[in-house]
């Protein structure tokens, strides 16, 4: 399998874990998007029960977006890299740069269960949530992502596509106990299908291939519920979303195009930090993409 993916731009999302409980009167068989139309008890950090009705889709897509960034390759360019390719490459000591300057803007990071619950059942968030996600299952984004992550106080999501795992080569991706790890320090692991097919393209097998063998397989190497989706290139089509809550997921994340009104939670946007980027550019582009009371 030919993994020279990495130049495409894929969708992500992190989620900061916040304390938060949701257990769902009727389990995961809710139909589309939190719309069902039954009570909720949603146990917020401070023990405060509240009893929520799941928002409609209209009240989902008017909430403030929450910023959400997209990494692939944190590493130096070389040569052979396409000018294409270079939105996905960032450099280490950018990365590092950038990420400082969230920290020092006063942003903290959240995880999908917390954008969930916030989009969903309005619970409250950390003031400046941002979300940090790592799409492909790049080392990298283990070895110099997670550790610039966790020197901030900072949580990431890992979308992995379970091709991948444990091949080294001209890229290099991550095993599995450096997944099981990121899972164990409270990161969020995510699907990113199996070779990223584009989901536009898929037929009734790859709901199989695609979807729930990885779910298995990342749910075996975390011991964890796998529940949120990026996908591939961003590309996603409105017909066929219905099926990944039918298939578990509670969420799933886009690039920068806009939202699907019948879907929101299945179109959450996110905004790739190219190398290019200043830390000054990136804050900017934040504020230019989130910063509206609606997309
Ligand atoms: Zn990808």
């Amino acid at each position: 399998m030919n993994l020279d993916l990495k130049s495409k731009p894929h969708t992500l999302i992190s989620i900061a874990l916040f304390g938060i409980f949701l257990t769902a009167c009727s389990g995961r068989a809710a139909k589309s998007n939190g719309s069902d139309n039954v009570l909720t008890k949603v146990n917020i950090a401070d023990s405060t029960q509240v009893h929520a009705k799941p928002a409609d889709n209209k009240t989902i897509l008017a909430r403030r977006e929450v910023p959400v960034l997209c990494y692939h390759q944190i590493r130096n360019n070389i040569a052979s890299d396409s000018k294409r390719a270079h939105d996905d490459i960032i450099s280490p000591d950018k990365f590092k740069d950038h990420i400082k300057m969230l920290a020092d803007s006063g942003y903290h990071s959240i995880l999908p269960p917390q954008l969930f619950n916030y989009l969903v059942y309005g619970a409250k968030l950390p003031q400046k949530p941002i979300m940090i996600t790592f799409d492909d299952t790049d080392e990298d984004q283990f070895t110099t992502g997670a550790a610039t992550l966790k020197k901030y106080g900072f949580k990431g999501v890992y979308f992995i596509m379970t091709v991948s795992i444990g091949r080294k080569g001209r890229i290099n991706y991550m095993t599995k106990a450096q997944i099981k790890q990121l899972s164990d320090e409270g990161n969020t692991i995510a699907s990113h299908t199996y070779d990223h097919k584009n989901f536009a393209q898929f037929n009734d097998d790859d709901w199989t291939k695609q979807i729930d063998e990885p779910t298995k397989k990342l749910e075996e190497i975390t011991g964890k519920k796998v529940e949120y989706f990026a996908f591939p290139y961003g590309v996603f089509k409105s017909s066929a979303l219905h099926k990944l809550k039918e298939h578990g997921f509670k969420a799933a994340f886009i690039l920068s195009t806009a939202r699907d009104e019948n879907f929101p939670l299945f179109t959450v946007r996110r905004i790739i930090d190219p190398g290019r980027y200043t830390a000054r550019n990136l804050y900017y582009s934040i504020n230019k993409s989130f910063n509206k009371t609606k997309s």
